[in-house]
Parts: structure tokens; sequence; C-alpha cells
């Protein structure tokens, strides 16, 4: 874990960011040709192109010292650090900021407004899927610019929740310089969160080291290179540059003065530095409270560096980091520490180049194992994306393949539940969801003949969950033991087919069944807590059960009238062997569910639980 951290703090060091959506998307998709030629920098030193705007990602190719490169996008990451996209040769990739100087620095803070509420959309064309819309009069900052087969412009911007191309006949364009931007962005008519993820920073986020002693600073890294300077004990200098060498020994890069050299780990003292990731667009204070004054907002998702913590007197932990430039205090509660930032593989799913599943698939994660991310982006979907190293390979897991640790989902969520199969019907509904791409959750029984069902539910990614062995309510609800009696020896069967010993739990009927609500329930309700299970009841039923096959149509309107204003639903639906309407009516259920915006997930341990009381 410390050399987990270790490294993370490294890559940090060097630049983490996250990855746009539709960004390398799309410009893939565009000719150079087309982009406006007056975008030139210039390679301040011989630097890497990337594969994505991380140093951490391949490096696609290098260029040469003092050589203009002409780009065609640029894209600034959640740390406030611009990237551009070049040729370099044969390669594209994205160069570092830091690595260039760009002709003329207003070139890259470009603003348009909004002439009316007009569309954003997913590629450069009207007919194209719409994923937001601007609000009129808002000011955007846009990164790129396409000019199509008829001329018509185009400009790539960020709304709040997603990144897409805005057509030139619905805004205003014009060329600001970055102080007119900032003010701009800064219009109190504004909303102060339309443009806070897109507001440019004014500098990375640096690391600073302190000197033990009056050390000397050295033209490369060792004690036998000349001594171009030397520290002041005591004094903190800010190092932009790590290098270990074959002896293990570290040393950094730093500015003494007017020179600049290599010191050694043994002549000074890093600040402890880790990552956290801010779980949404939360404030940034003057100290560690909430009374104080907000110096800044972070952007959900991305990742900062902190310096140092403090616990406060009611035992909440503070973070000092630095967004944007300003350095402020973040509250615990409003981050993901790196201990916080792992996920299971669920299954052998993909890796992506860009966080949507119809991009390149770079890698492919090993089922049950832990992954650390970096970042996570949250799609116009809502769907969660985290960015994540996966054998050696830097990509984006959607939240769907993952169990994230942790990790509590704040937005509109509804679970579809399958109680009483495994049947003939599984088998179908599973096809269905993984058309759809949705996960479930099935309250399985035993059913001998289904072996291959128990495992599927399993390998497909779904969860597993316990709803009784014998489903016999004169057994069951007997008394307490026989429940725990019956219960394990579903929990035996599917250990032994499908390796899984799931603590989600359905009682048949529901926690307030009337065959034993005068009787056992009670004890029940609380001893399966006590014997850590967790148990879901629901709030949406489909009344597939209420009589021996319902029509489709009633199991559709049932679901759609139960679901009114909930924003965590949790939806009770059938696959035993009679329940083939319920198979009939699925599609139109998910279909439903996303249009009136809800997230479809399944049910996991950190699942707030719905209980009938
Ligand atoms: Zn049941």
């Amino acid at each position: 874990m410390k050399t987990a951290k270790i490294i993370a703090s490294l890559m940090l060091a060097i630049c983490i960011i996250a990855v746009p959506s539709v960004v390398s998307k799309n410009v893939a998709a565009i000719n150079a040709s087309q982009v406006s030629s007056e975008n030139k920098l210039t390679a301040k030193v011989e630097a890497g192109a990337y594969a994505a705007p991380t140093k951490t990602a391949a490096k696609s190719a290098t260029m040469t010292a003092g050589e203009s490169y002409e780009y065609i996008s640029v894209y600034t990451g959640g740390d406030g650090v611009k990237w551009y996209l070049v040729t370099v040769g044969n390669a594209r990739g994205w160069v570092c900021s830091s690595d260039v100087t760009v002709k003329g620095a207003a070139a890259s803070d470009k603003m348009l407004t909004a002439k009316s509420a007009a569309g954003v959309y997913a590629s450069p064309t009207k007919s194209s899927a719409k994923s937001a819309s601007m609000v009129s009069g808002e000011s955007y900052e846009y990164t790129s610019v396409y000019t199509g087969g008829d001329g018509v412009k185009w400009y790539l911007v960020a709304v709040p929740g997603a990144r897409g191309w805005v057509c030139q006949s619905d805004v205003t364009v014009r060329a600001s310089s970055s102080a007119e931007t900032t003010k701009t962005t800064a219009k109190p008519t504004a909303k102060p969160t339309t443009t806070a993820t897109t507001k440019p920073a004014v500098s990375a986020t640096k690391s600073t080291l302190t000197a033990k002693s009056a050390a000397g600073v050295y033209a490369g890294p060792t004690k036998s290179a000349a001594k171009a300077a030397s520290m002041t004990a005591g004094q903190s200098y800010e190092y932009t540059s790590v290098y270990t060498g074959g002896d293990g020994v570290k040393w950094y890069l730093v500015t003494v003065g007017n020179a600049r050299g290599w010191v050694c780990a043994s002549d000074i003292i890093t600040e402890q530095e880790s990552t956290l990731i801010a779980r949404s667009a939360e404030g940034v204070y003057a100290s560690p409270t909430k009374t104080a004054a907000k110096i800044t907002s972070m952007s959900a998702g991305a990742s900062y560096k902190y310096t140092s913590d403090y616990v406060g007197g009611d035992k909440v932990r503070w973070y000092l980091v630095s967004v944007g430039g300003k350095r402020g205090w973040v509250c615990s509660t409003d981050v993901i520490t790196y201990d916080e930032s792992v996920f299971t593989a669920k299954s052998a799913a993909a890796v992506y180049a860009s966080p949507t599943k119809s991009a390149a698939s770079v890698a492919t994660m090993t089922s049950g194992a832990e992954y650390h991310y970096s970042s996570f982006y949250v799609g116009g979907d809502k769907v969660k994306w985290y960015l994540a190293e996966v054998g050696g390979k830097k990509g984006w897991v959607c939240s769907s393949d993952v169990k994230a640790k942790g990790e509590v989902f704040s937005g509109k969520a509804a679970y579809l539940t399958f109680d009483d199969g495994p049947s003939a019907n599984t088998a179908k509904i599973l096809d269905i969801l993984d058309q759809y791409g949705v996960k479930a959750t099935f309250f399985v029984i035993y059913r001998s003949g289904y072996e291959n069902t128990y495992k599927q539910i399993v390998s497909r990614g779904h969860t597993l969950a316990l709803h009784s062995y014998s489903h016999n309510y004169d057994t069951i609800y007997k008394s307490e033991s026989a429940f725990y009696t019956d219960l394990a020896k579903l929990e035996s069967y599917l250990k032994s087919t499908t390796g899984e010993s799931p603590k989600i739990l359905r009682f048949p009927g529901g926690s307030n069944n009337t065959v034993s609500r005068r009787g056992v329930m009670p004890a029940l309700r609380s001893s399966v807590k006590s014997r850590g299970y967790l148990y879901y009841d629901w709030n949406v039923d489909s009344r597939d059960a209420s009589e021996y096959r319902a029509s489709e149509s009633k199991i559709i309107s049932s679901v759609r009238n139960g679901l009114g204003s909930k924003s965590q639903a949790v939806i009770l639906m059938h696959d035993a062997p009679a329940k083939t309407t319920t198979v009939d009516a699925l599609p139109e259920i998910i279909t439903l569910l996303k249009q009136k915006g809800y997230t479809i997930l399944p049910i996991t341990e950190s699942t707030p639980e719905v209980h009938f009381k």
C-alpha cells in the first residue's frame, strides 16, 4: 500500500487528469486540414506527445526542441493544465502546455455566447444525439473548431454535465484575452457552477521540498556532477521533476536562485504527498471548517494532491489541497482518498480509450481483481466511468462492470430485481439486460438443473442475491433457526456452484409478509443485520405476481405508476417459470426508466437499504 501510494503521488506530480468523453473520439474523426491553421505551438524542449492528455499515457512521438507544430484541439484537465493535440511526424498525440510555447496565448482562451437555449450535440451535426442545451446568453469556452463539408463551423464546448458540439448559427463567437475570459466567466449573472470546470487555471499544481541543510544543487542527478548552487537550510523550493537512480536514490530538479539543478533526497524533506478525488463539485475553504470563506470549488471526479491533513475537535478530517493554483481545505466527506479509490472487477470487462463503450478497448480486467482509479467522469447519461491503470494500460472502466468501494450513488437510481428464479426465463432476461447494457439483481432460490444460469448471473456482472432455498413459508418462517437452516443450504449451494457468498437478501414475501408478521419477522429483521446481511424490500411493484400471468401492459403500467418521483426505485419483478410476460415487458421498462432519467444499477453492499419499515 505504501509503495502504491508513493507511485500514485509521483504519477500525480507528473500530471493526472480526467480525459473528456467526446474530445478524443470526435477529434480523431476530424481531418487536421479542416481546422483553422492559426493554431501553432513551439516545443520548448524535446518533449513527448502522448496518446491521451496525461503523461501517464503511452508516448506516441517526441517533439524536437524549437520546432513548431500545428495543434488541432485544446483540452483543459480537471487540474487546470492545458494539453494540445498535435501531429508529430506520422503520429498524433497530446503535448503538455508546460512543454510548449503557444503562439498568441489568447488563441486558446476562446469564448462564445449562446444566442438561444440551443443544443449541444455528440458530434458536429444536428442529426447526432443532443447531449445537453446551452443557457441563452451564457458564455462558454470552446476548445476546438470544426468546419464541415458545407462550410458550417462547429465548436466543441463543455456545458455542465456534458461536452459536445454547438453550431455556429446558435452562437456569437469572439476570441478574448485570458483576463477578459476570467471576467466573463465571473459575470455575476451567470450561475457560478456553469463555468467552474472549464475555467482556465493560472498555474498547475507544484510540488515543494525543504532543504535540511545548505546542501548542493548539481548539474546532474549525482554528487559527482558539477555543483550549480547551494540551497539555504530550511528554505522551501519547488521541484518540477523526480528521478530515481539505479541505486534507488531519488533526485529532485529544482530552481535555486538563477540556477537549475538536482538535489538529493537525503538532503531534503518532501511534504507528504497523496491524492484525493472530488466526489462532487464541493468547496475549498480558507480554513478547515465549512463556516470559513469558500475559496474555490473542486471539479467532480478530478484528482488533487494534498500536502497535509488536520483532524478537528469533531473528529472530522480535512485535507490541504491545491485546486487550480489556489490552496485551501477540503472536507474528508467530500473526497475519495487513495485507500477508498478502489474497485473490484465484476467480470473480465473491457477498459476503454475514452469513457464510452463505443471507444476502442485498450485492456481487459481480470474478474475479481482490485484496481485503483485516479479520477472519474460522469457522462451525460449519468453513467460513471473510472480512469484506471489495468495491466500497464491507462483507460476507462464503466461503473456497471465494477464494484467500487464505499461508493454511494447519489443520482436517480433504479434497481431491477428478479425474485424466485432461476428458470428458463432468466436466460432471456440476461440477454435483454446485455442488449441494453444494464445490470440487475437476482434474488434466487434453489432450482435444480440451472447450475449454468446461476453462474451466468455472476459472470455477466449481475448481483446474485439470497431469497431462500425452499421458498416454503411454512418451513422458513416456523422459527428463526429454521430460517437460517434453509438459508445456509442456499448459501452452500451458491458457494459451490458460483464461488459467491452473497450478503444481500430479500425475505420471501418481503419483511412485512403476512405469514410471519406476528411471528418470527421482528426477530429476523434484527438478526439478519447482526449476522452481516443487508436486506432489501421494494418500493415499486411490477405486480407481475398479482395473478398467475399478468399482462405485459399491466406490468409496464404498474412500474410507471410506482415510480412517481422516487430518486431510488427498487423494482420488484419475478423470473419464476410462469413469468413469461415479465420478460416481454422488460425492454419497455428499461426504456421507460432511461427516459425518466434513471441510472439502472445492480444492488451492491453500498446500495442504501430499502425497507418497508
Ligand atoms: Zn419470492
